[in-house]
């Protein structure tokens, strides 16, 4: 998110605090050495709020390449001999607070860098309490830890981009940044050039409250209109990437690399799932054709077995039994096996069957003779066609039942139902 150049130098100020500092040794004013009986001298003043002095040796900050701080800041090697200097006459505070003059405790008289070896320096300073409670408190032993406060006096970089701090990047120190090769990095802020601006008596050393991602919280939730927000140890692009990962059923250390593997995966998952639903759809409905074809012939097969046999009369009748094949086949087949072959034949007519339609086609009269039957062939498909009937599907329907030569069965019939006819 974009912060204000306020609120930009309101977040370096606050980075720059190290708790790492302690005292190292206390001697009365004057450099008097603080034995016992002087010791209880000296506080017995400050209770009673006398006129009081008090020096504290202190081990203010150290750095040391390699190692980071608490806050994930460090300075510009080079500019650790003047930050040392610079703390002279700053004040002794107490908690970091250098607006309430209340809190002042005394003021650093000595302060410079002592280079340790290369990459490795402490800032040793000397502060002069007078306020009889921080004197007090300092001769009890409760000052358990001191930090120092510095002020950026020039550009604050990102260890990692090398560029200044919100103008490439967007790191805060402390982020963790994962690189292309899925190694993470943690984010320091570099101060190019700084000054001590306050030491500060701590009760105690590293508080995780006052880490660099609880200043980030409180500088963007302000940024926001104040609203809550939560504490977020990681910078945003981490935590969509995680969220990603979660997503997508991603190891939580996944790189961007996988990840936009796994989406362009699912966005072909996607196409590829149209693709097979369209296919899907035409399957359904060619299966749902097949089906019904099915069903059409099997009602026409057990129509036209029925007409053969005599059992159903062509039109209305079949009709019905076509309606109850369809609501019901095996209820119409078992009905169907009941009835009497030729039952349907009302008295005093011929069958109503292939046979009977065979038989006597419109103008042509009955011969009863083996002649008309050795003609029977041709008159047989012919009259099957006349009557609507598909001579190939009947033959199919004959065979179907058993003959071996359903042309010759048709013929045969066609030939005694014309003799029947003939010798009536
Ligand atoms: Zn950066």
């Amino acid at each position: 998110m974009r912060l204000t150049a306020e609120q930009r130098d309101q977040a370096i100020a606050a980075v720059a605090h190290s708790v790492t500092g302690r005292i190292v040794e206390m001697r009365a004013s004057g450099g008097g050495e603080l034995d016992s009986a002087r010791r209880s001298a000296l506080l017995a003043a400050a209770v009673a709020r006398e006129d009081v002095e008090l020096e504290v040796d202190i081990l203010a900050f150290e750095q040391k390449t390699g190692e980071r701080n608490y806050n994930c800041f460090r300075f510009r090697d080079g500019a650790m001999m003047a930050l040392g200097r610079s703390g002279e006459g700053t004040p002794f505070l107490r908690d970091h607070k250098k607006y309430d003059s209340e809190a002042v405790g005394g003021t650093i008289t000595k302060s410079r860098t002592e280079k340790v070896a290369e990459g490795h320096y402490r800032i040793l300073q000397t502060a002069t309490l007078r306020e009889p409670k921080a004197v007090e408190r300092a001769l009890r032993g409760l000052i358990h830890a001191v930090s120092i406060g510095a002020r950026a006096t020039g550009p604050v970089e990102c260890s990692l981009c090398g560029t200044p701090v919100f103008e490439d990047c967007y790191h805060w120190a402390g982020d963790e940044v994962e690189g292309e090769d899925g190694s993470v990095a943690i984010v320091e802020w570099v101060y190019t050039s700084a000054v001590l601006w306050e030491t500060s008596e701590c009760p105690i050393g590293a508080v995780p409250t006052a880490g660099p991602q609880s200043i980030r919280a409180a500088i963007e939730a302000a940024a926001n209109g104040g609203g809550p927000r939560p504490l977020v140890n990681k910078d945003s692009t981490m935590n969509l990437r995680e969220a990603l990962a979660a997503a997508l059923s991603l190891a939580a250390t996944a790189g961007d690399t996988e990840i936009i593997a796994a989406v362009n995966g699912l966005v072909a998952s996607r196409a590829e799932l149209t693709i097979a639903n369209a296919e899907l759809g035409v399957l359904r409905s060619e299966r749902d054709q097949l089906r019904a074809a099915q069903q059409a012939t099997a009602a026409d097969e057990f129509v036209r077995a029925a007409l053969a046999e005599g059992k159903i009369a062509a039109g209305e009748d079949e009709k019905l039994w076509r309606a109850m094949f369809a609501a019901s086949e095996p209820r119409a087949r078992e009905l169907m096996t009941a009835r009497a072959a030729g039952c349907a034949t009302p008295v005093g007519q011929a069958r109503q069957s292939v046979v009977t339609a065979a038989a006597a086609p419109a103008g042509v009269a009955p011969t009863g003779t083996q002649a008309a039957a050795a003609a029977a062939p041709v008159n047989v498909e012919a009259a099957l066609k006349e009557h609507g009937y598909d001579p190939a599907a009947i033959q199919a329907q004959l065979s179907a039942l058993g003959s071996k030569d359903p042309k010759k069965t048709l013929e045969n019939a066609a030939a005694r139902e014309t003799a029947r006819r003939g010798g009536n």
